[in-house]
């Protein structure tokens, strides 16, 4: 199918400004798309909250920053916590901003990349049309409750990273799945692979960074771990569990020596607790080389060829992850950066994005083209 050149207008993340850190894998999935759009010749307009750091690739795009009072993240309430929005919140401002702007500039569809029930609540309402990259697993019910009553009357506007992650929603028919894409010219191959052991991500509950800290402390090892911590209590329970220094807090990092630092490891490990919707930190790993062992749960369970890529443990099994750590030599390094080659670059993201817009029902196409 070809697809015209479109006119997008992409609202970011109500969770944090891009470059906080407190978007998680959104972040670098919303910039990684930008970056392919444009290569493919589509245009695009931003909404992001003010504060917004953009990379120098997409310093040319027209960004409109908002004021407000960030959105709480739906994985740190129950799962039963109603909808609730703070007086001056960002969410509803940038969504005024954002249709705003689609009016007078005459956007071909709106694409948004926030978790939150307010844009879903309004798609069947507005004009240009809104399409939801969906970033989470279903951790609260309202929100849960809306993508499936969206699936019955919009079910095309709606976009997974992983069939794993849509499997936590009732849709009414087979879910769009995009997959996720990055700028892997900013990843550099590793080859060598005596390095430490690595853990990514923001440190909080639903990541499981206790489990990846057990496997390092069997090893009287030290485990580089990366990331915002977003849960202080959390992070300094795991610390004084462990024997001294087997963390090596090396903070939240720009991509460029975030990538550097990862391609020193031998293995990364990545044990998340919940259904994880796609693992961005588990391609970024690969892209450098670097073998993951992760549990067989969520997205990380999708991507990891075990035996190939990495190995895949029983979820939650330390032992596992022990021995699975074992045996990581027998993993090919230039195989796992050939993987994130083949599946995961973001012109063929940006590609399926802009396929999964052009013609809201190509959800057949878009899904006989995954890897
Ligand atoms: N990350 C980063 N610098 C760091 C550690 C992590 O930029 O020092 C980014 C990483 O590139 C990844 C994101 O944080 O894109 C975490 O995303 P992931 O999908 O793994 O988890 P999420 O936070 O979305 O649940």
């Amino acid at each position: 199918m070809t697809v015209n050149a479109l006119k997008l207008l992409l609202v970011s993340t109500p969770i944090g400004s891009l470059g906080s850190g407190k978007g998680g894998g959104v972040e670098v999935t919303l910039l990684s798309l930008i970056q392919g759009l444009l290569r493919i010749g589509h245009e695009v307009i931003l909404v992001a909250p003010n504060g917004s750091q953009l990379p120098e690739e997409c310093k040319d795009i027209e960004v409109c920053y908002v004021s407000g009072l960030a959105q709480a993240s739906w994985q740190h309430q129950n799962y039963i916590s109603p909808v609730t929005i703070p007086v001056k919140g960002v969410l509803p401002s940038m969504w005024d901003k954002a249709l705003e702007i689609a009016l007078e500039k005459g956007v071909d569809a709106i694409l948004n990349f926030g978790y939150d029930w307010l844009p879903l609540w309004i798609t069947p309402y507005v004009r240009p049309n809104i399409f939801h990259l969906i970033s989470m697993g279903g951790v609260s019910e309202a929100m849960k409750n809306q993508i499936n009553n969206l699936s019955k009357t919009h079910h095309s506007r709606l976009a997974f990273h992983t069939h794993r992650q849509a499997s936590d929603y009732d849709l009414v028919q087979q879910p769009i799945v995009v997959g996720n894409g990055f700028d892997l010219d900013k990843y550099k191959f590793n080859p060598r692979s005596d390095g430490p052991l690595g853990w990514a991500g923001r440190v909080a509950p639903e990541k499981g960074l206790e489990d990846a800290a057990a496997v390092a402390a069997h090893f009287q090892e030290t485990l580089l771990v990366w990331g915002v911590v977003e849960n202080e209590q959390y992070a300094r329970n795991i610390e004084e569990s462990l024997p001294a220094g087997t963390i090596d807090w090396r903070g939240f990092l720009p991509t460029k020596e975030f990538q550097n630092q990862l391609g020193e490891c031998r293995a990364f490990i990545n044990t998340p607790k919940w259904n994880e919707a796609y693992g961005n930190v588990v391609v970024e790993a690969m892209a450098c080389g670097v073998p993951v062992i992760a549990y067989n749960r969520g997205g990380p369970g999708e991507l990891v060829n075990s035996g190939v890529t990495g190995w895949l443990v029983q979820n939650d099994d330390i032992d596992e992850l022990i021995l699975a750590a074992k045996r990581v030599d027998k993993i090919d390094r230039n195989k796992c950066r050939e993987w994130a080659l083949n599946s995961a670059s973001y012109q063929c993201f940006a590609k399926k994005i802009a396929m999964w817009i052009s013609e809201e029902n190509a959800y057949k196409n878009i899904n006989s083209n995954q890897n």
